[in-house]
Order: C-alpha cells, then sequence, then structure tokens
C-alpha cells in the first residue's frame, strides 16, 4: 500500500476516490488501473469486471494517487491529510477539498461516521494528540460554516444567519464576522459537533438527487502555538505561531441543466459552478506558478485566499463513481482534477 507522505511534497495533491458500486448498479465505466491512472471506458462492462487495459476508445488519466472502491478511511487519511499535520503545528497553512458530484462520497470522506470516521475526524485527533500535555503552550480552535448561495452561515451556530465576509483595506485579513470559534480536544464532542452541524447544513431536494447537496461545508481548525524566548535581556518575549487547516466539503459539481433544475434551483447550480470554476482557476494559477491569482469570484476562494497562496499546500480529492450511468459526470470530474493537476 502506499507510504503515508511519499507523494505529499509537492504544493498541489490531486487524488481520485472512486466509490463502490451500488446494489443496483449493473454496470460500469470507471476502471483503476492501478495507484496512479484511470481508465474511462467507452463501452460499458459488467459489474465484476474491476481492470481493464486501455482499449480503442477509452481515455486513461494519471494523478499524484487513485483510490479504488476497496480504499479504507484510514488509508485515504493517511496518504492525503495525515502529512499536513505537522505543517499545521510549525505554523503553516493547509487545504482539503472533497470534489465531485452528489452522490460520490464527499461527505463520506470528510465527515464519515462514528464506525468509519472521515479526514475531519482523524485529522482533529492527531492534532489534539500532537499537543497533549503542552497545552499551556497549544490552543486548538475550530469553526464550521457553510456557504450557499454565495451566502454564509455558522454550522455550529445556524440561528445567527446570514454573516459578513470582512476584510481590511489592503484586502487581508480575511474574516467571517460572527463566526462562533470553538475550543475542544475532545474528539466526541467534535463527532458530534459535525453531525449536527451537517443537519443544519441546507439541503434541497432536485430531480436528480433527493438529498442533493448545494452548499459548501468549510471546517477550519487553527492551531496557535505560543512560546517564551529568551531576549538578550532578562525579559520574556512570546513568539506566537499559527498554522491552519481547512477542509471543505464541497457542494455537487454535477451540472445544473442535467438536474433538469428551474428558477431557484438553477440559480443555485449557477452560483455553485461560479465557485468551483473560480476555485479551479485559482488552484490552476497557483500550480502554474502565476504572479497574479484572482481571488474575488467566490466566496470560496475569497475565504481561502491566504490559505491556497503562498507556501500552503493543497489537497484535491475528486470523487466519482464507477457506474455507466454516471459516466458523463465521471468524465467532467476527471476534466477538471486532470486540469488542475497538469500545470
Ligand atoms: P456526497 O457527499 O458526495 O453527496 P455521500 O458521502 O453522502 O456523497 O455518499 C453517498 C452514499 O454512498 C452514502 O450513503 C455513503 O455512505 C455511501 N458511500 C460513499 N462513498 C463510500 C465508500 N467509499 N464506501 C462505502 N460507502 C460509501
Ligand atoms: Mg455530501
Amino acid at each position: 500500500s502506499l507510504r503515508p507522505g511519499s507523494v505529499s511534497d509537492e504544493r498541489l495533491m490531486v487524488a481520485v476516490r472512486i466509490r463502490p458500486l451500488k446494489h443496483d448498479e449493473n454496470q460500469r465505466t470507471l476502471f483503476a488501473l492501478d495507484k496512479k491512472h484511470v481508465i474511462i471506458s467507452e463501452e460499458a462492462a459488467d459489474k465484476g469486471d474491476t481492470l481493464r487495459f486501455k482499449r480503442g476508445n477509452d481515455k486513461k488519466y494519471s494523478f499524484d494517487v487513485v483510490f479504488d472502491e476497496n480504499s479504507t478511511q484510514e488509508e485515504v487519511y493517511d496518504v492525503t491529510t495525515k502529512p499536513l499535520v505537522k505543517n499545521i503545528l510549525n505554523g503553516y497553512n493547509a487545504t482539503v477539498f472533497a470534489y465531485g458530484p452528489t452522490g460520490t462520497g464527499k461527505t463520506h470522506t470528510m465527515v464519515g461516521n462514528p464506525n468509519e470516521p472521515g479526514i475531519m475526524l482523524r485529522a482533529l485527533n492527531d492534532l489534539f494528540n500532537a499537543v497533549k500535555g503542552n497545552e499551556d503552550q497549544y490552543t486548538v480552535t475550530m469553526s464550521y460554516l457553510e456557504i450557499y448561495n454565495e451566502q454564509i452561515r455558522d454550522l455550529l451556530n445556524p440561528s445567527s444567519g446570514y454573516l459578513d465576509l470582512r476584510e481590511d483595506s489592503r484586502g487581508k485579513n480575511i474574516q467571517v464576522a460572527g463566526l462562533s470559534e470553538i475550543s475542544t480536544t475532545s474528539t466526541n464532542e467534535v463527532m458530534s459537533l459535525l453531525q449536527k452541524g451537517n443537519k443544519a447544513r441546507t439541503v434541497e431536494p432536485t430531480a436528480m438527487n433527493k438529498t442533493s447537496s448545494r452548499s459548501h461545508a468549510l471546517l477550519s481548525v487553527t492551531v496557535k502555538h505560543t512560546t517564551p524566548i529568551d531576549n538578550e535581556k532578562d525579559h520574556l518575549k512570546m513568539c506566537m505561531k499559527q498554522g491552519r487547516l481547512f477542509m471543505i466539503d464541497l457542494a455537487g459539481s454535477e451540472r445544473a441543466n442535467k438536474t433538469k433544475n428551474r428558477g431557484k434551483r438553477l440559480q443555485e447550480g449557477a452560483h455553485i459552478n461560479r465557485s468551483l470554476l473560480a476555485l479551479g482557476n485559482c488552484i490552476n494559477a497557483l500550480s502554474g506558478g502565476a504572479r497574479y491569482v484572482n481571488f474575488r469570484d467566490s466566496k470560496l476562494t475569497r475565504l481561502l485566499k491566504e490559505a491556497l497562496g503562498g507556501n500552503c499546500r493543497t489537497v484535491m480529492i475528486a470523487h466519482v463513481s464507477p457506474a455507466l450511468s454516471q459516466r458523463e459526470e465521471t468524465k467532467n470530474t476527471l476534466v477538471y482534477a486532470d486540469r488542475a493537476n497538469h500545470i
């Protein structure tokens, strides 16, 4: 299996996770060839076919990591996010995104359930363990928010209504006014906060999927490290380092036209696609070493400005279904992830 950290030395990691076929899905279109390649087939294949070599019209894509349908929550965490924990403790920022159409396993990967906890819980657990015994030097706080229709809501305090994004005159220090910051080191409390928060997410029925999630959910964990440093004289000075880990369960990436939305829903689709497009553009610009990156196109990218630039690490986990019925969305997702990967 993959060695944790083995592929994480670059600024951007693009991973693909394939979810298992459902019981009523009998034909597949996507195959994990090995730990780095997938093949999307133009012909239908039986459920039992698990690997195929490239044929005439098949298309092969390569990524930093491919997690096939047998991958475990632990493996996905260990390879993508665990290596970031020490960066956070050292005062750097990092972001992990779950991207993909509704129903492909984004929330499973990020949140999971008490038996199969996802990335958010595992990362917090590792951070809590790392600071254990040094609580006088470290403070760990978290916030959990939703961006829906370009509006921000506090998922830890949903009754507080829409919150404003504030930035200073130079466009630095972006903050969400009034957002709860909770300080805890209890893993059980975090699991229940995340599950409660997820129930508060805006869920709208669409023609495609009754539990379609049209919102982005953003968990931010901040670690402050304060250490006394000796001055030449006898005064003590304090040195403060702050690292931040963003873990983001993005809204479904499916196209608005395919879900046959009308009116209000179509507008939601437009907002979602706008922010996913803005995000893709920022990531492309950053990984291509562009000198100017436009973060202003969506609330999502404005919020993440400080976490995506500079020496920060970014991990994109694109989620796909292997089912034939999802081929168009799977193709779109691979193209989006591939675009982020290859520049
Ligand atoms: P999304 O958040 O992308 O809409 P979910 O995470 O809600 O998708 O997943 C849809 C369903 O599929 C859920 O019931 C989830 O438990 C299940 N599922 C998704 N990925 C996996 C996986 N890798 N292994 C087992 N079940 C999964
Ligand atoms: Mg979800």
